[in-house]
C-alpha cells in the first residue's frame, strides 16, 4: 500500500468479552492470525465514542419505536444485545403491538408448536398492525396450519440425518460440508427447513464439544474443501465464539474458503457492526448467502449492514424461499431481486419450498417458479436472476430447473426460444473426427 494512505473504519470499542468458556487445553486451538490480532498493543480510543454503531432509522421503524418504545434510547435500540433481549417470544407480548385475527389467537394458544415464535423489534416494526395477510408478516407469525401434515410432508423432508456422520454436520456432496453450529435465530421463520431442531435453545447440543468432534470430522477428510457455517443462524454467536470457529476452521490445510448462511443482515442488521466486520475479513476466502424474503426487508438498515459486508471484502449472495402469497409473483421478484443488486448482494437461489411437516399453505406449484423465472430472464439483467432449485427430498441434493429455451433441430442448426417466446435459429458446431494433431503438424 502506499505510505501514508489508511484505510479508514468507524470507530468502535472493542465487544464486551462473553462467557464462552474454552477449556484450557484448547488454546493451541487458536489460530495464528487470532492469536496475532490477541497480541496487538491496546488501542486507545477515543473518550466520545459510541458503544454501538448508529444505523440511519428508516421511517416505518422510526414511528414504531415511537409509540411502542418512547424510552428506549437509540443506542440500546442500535445494539444487537438488546434486539435479541426483547425478542417477542409469546402471545401476550405479540398482543402488545398487533390487532390479531381468531386463525392467529387460536394457533398462539396451543400449547406446543413445532417451531417456537421469535421476532426482533426491528423486524416487528416493519409489520402489519392490522393485516395477518401482510407477506412479512405471515412468515413469522404462527398460523393454524402449521399444525395439519400434508402429502409428502416430513420432519426432515432432505434426508439430512442419514448425512449427518457426527452430531451437527451434514456431509452429502464430496467436496463441501454443512456445519450446523447452533440451533438458535433471532426470528424464526414459519417455513424453516430445520424446524426439527431450531428453536430449542436451551438444549446443549451445539456445545463446544460437539464443535470440536465435527471439526475433527474435517480434518479426516482432505476432500472437502469448504464449510458452510448454518444452523440456526451462526450470527447469533457472539464475536469471541464466531472467531474461535472461523479460526479453528482456518487452520485446516484443505479447507480452501468459508461460507455464512444467515437471516441476521435482514432481520437483525445491527449486529453487522464494525468489530464482528473486522473479524470477518481476517478469514478470507469467506463468503456470505443471505436469506431474503421479500422488498419490503430492504430497508435503509438492511442497505448499510450489506454495505459494512462487502466493504468488508465477503462477496454476498442472496437465498430466497418461493413462498405462496408472499412472494410468488413475477413484479415482487422483480423489485427484491434488483434492489439486492443495489445493495450489493447478487442473488443466487430461489428455492422451491421444502415440503415439512405443515408448510402447505406456504407451497406453490413447480410451475409457479418456472413461470417467475421466465418472468425475469431478459427483462432485468442476468445478474439478479436466481438459479431455481428444488432441493429433493431425502437427500438428492440440489436440482436447478429452468424453462425450457431450447425448443428444437432443423438440420445443423439448433432451434432456441428468447424471453419474448420469439424462435431463433443457432448454426451448431459440428463435431468433426479429424486425425489427431501432432507436435510436427501444428507448425505447418
Ligand atoms: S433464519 Fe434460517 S435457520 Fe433460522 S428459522 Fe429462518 S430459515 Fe430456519
Amino acid at each position: 500500500m502506499e505510505k501514508g494512505v489508511f484505510l479508514t473504519e468507524e470507530v468502535e470499542p472493542p465487544g464486551i468479552r462473553c462467557d464462552f468458556a474454552v477449556p484450557e487445553n484448547s488454546i493451541n486451538f487458536y489460530s495464528t492470525t487470532y492469536l496475532r490480532y490477541q497480541e496487538k498493543p491496546a488501542i486507545n480510543w477515543p473518550s466520545k465514542t459510541r458503544t454501538t454503531p448508529a444505523f440511519k432509522c428508516n421511517k416505518k421503524t422510526k414511528t414504531f419505536r415511537k409509540f411502542f418504545y418512547p424510552g428506549v434510547s437509540n443506542q440500546e435500540w442500535n445494539d444487537w444485545r438488546w434486539q435479541l433481549k426483547n425478542r417477542i417470544k409469546n402471545l401476550f407480548q405479540l398482543e402488545r403491538f398487533f390487532s390479531l385475527s381468531e386463525n392467529e389467537l387460536k394457533t398462539l394458544s396451543f400449547r406446543r408448536s413445532l417451531l417456537p415464535l421469535s421476532i426482533t423489534p426491528y423486524y416487528a416494526s416493519l409489520l402489519d398492525g392490522t393485516d395477518q395477510l401482510q407477506p412479512l408478516r405471515r412468515t413469522v407469525v404462527p398460523d393454524i396450519a402449521e399444525h395439519f401434515h400434508g402429502h409428502g410432508e416430513s420432519e426432515d423432508p432432505l434426508g439430512e440425518e442419514k448425512d449427518t456422520p457426527v452430531p451437527g454436520l451434514v456431509h452429502r456432496y464430496p467436496d463441501r460440508v454443512l456445519f450446523l453450529v447452533t440451533d438458535t435465530c433471532s426470528n424464526y421463520c414459519r417455513y424453516c427447513t430445520r424446524s426439527r431442531m431450531v428453536g430449542n435453545e436451551n438444549s446443549n447440543q451445539f456445545n463446544f464439544f460437539n464443535w470440536q468432534k465435527a471439526i475433527a470430522y474435517i480434518e479426516s477428510q482432505p476432500t472437502v474443501r469448504d464449510v458452510l457455517l448454518s444452523g440456526g443462524d451462526p450470527l447469533t454467536l457472539s464475536d469471541e465464539k464466531l472467531e474461535w470457529l472461523l479460526s479453528r476452521l482456518r487452520r485446516i490445510p484443505h479447507i480452501e474458503f468459508l461460507r455464512i448462511g444467515t437471516k441476521v443482515p435482514v432481520v437483525l442488521p445491527h449486529r453487522i457492526t464494525p468489530a464482528l466486520t473486522r473479524i470477518l475479513k481476517r478469514y478470507h476466502p469467506l463468503w456470505m448467502s443471505i436469506h431474503f424474503t421479500h422488498p419490503e426487508e430492504l430497508t435503509s438498515e438492511v442497505g448499510q449492514a450489506c454495505e459494512r459486508l462487502a466493504n468488508a471484502g465477503i462477496p454476498l449472495g442472496s437465498q430466497t424461499v418461493l413462498l405462496k402469497n408472499i412472494n410468488d409473483n413475477i413484479e415482487v421478484m422483480k423489485k427484491l431481486f434488483t434492489g439486492l443488486l443495489r445493495i450489493r448482494v447478487r442473488p443466487y437461489y430461489l428455492y422451491q419450498c421444502d415440503p415439512i411437516f405443515g408448510s402447505e399453505h406456504f407451497r406453490t406449484p413447480v410451475k409457479k417458479g418456472i413461470e417467475i423465472i421466465k418472468g425475469l430472464r431478459g427483462f432485468i439483467t442476468g445478474y439478479a436472476v436466481p438459479t431455481y432449485v428444488i432441493d429433493a427430498p431425502g437427500g438428492g441434493g440440489k436440482i436447478p430447473l429452468l424453462p425450457e429455451s431450447v425448443c428444437g433441430q432443423d438440420g445443423d442448426n439448433v432451434l432456441l426460444k428468447n424471453y419474448k417466446g420469439e424462435t431463433f435459429s443457432y448454426p451448431d458446431h459440428k463435431e468433426e473426427k479429424k486425425p489427431a494433431r501432432t507436435d510436427s503438424t501444428l507448425w505447418q
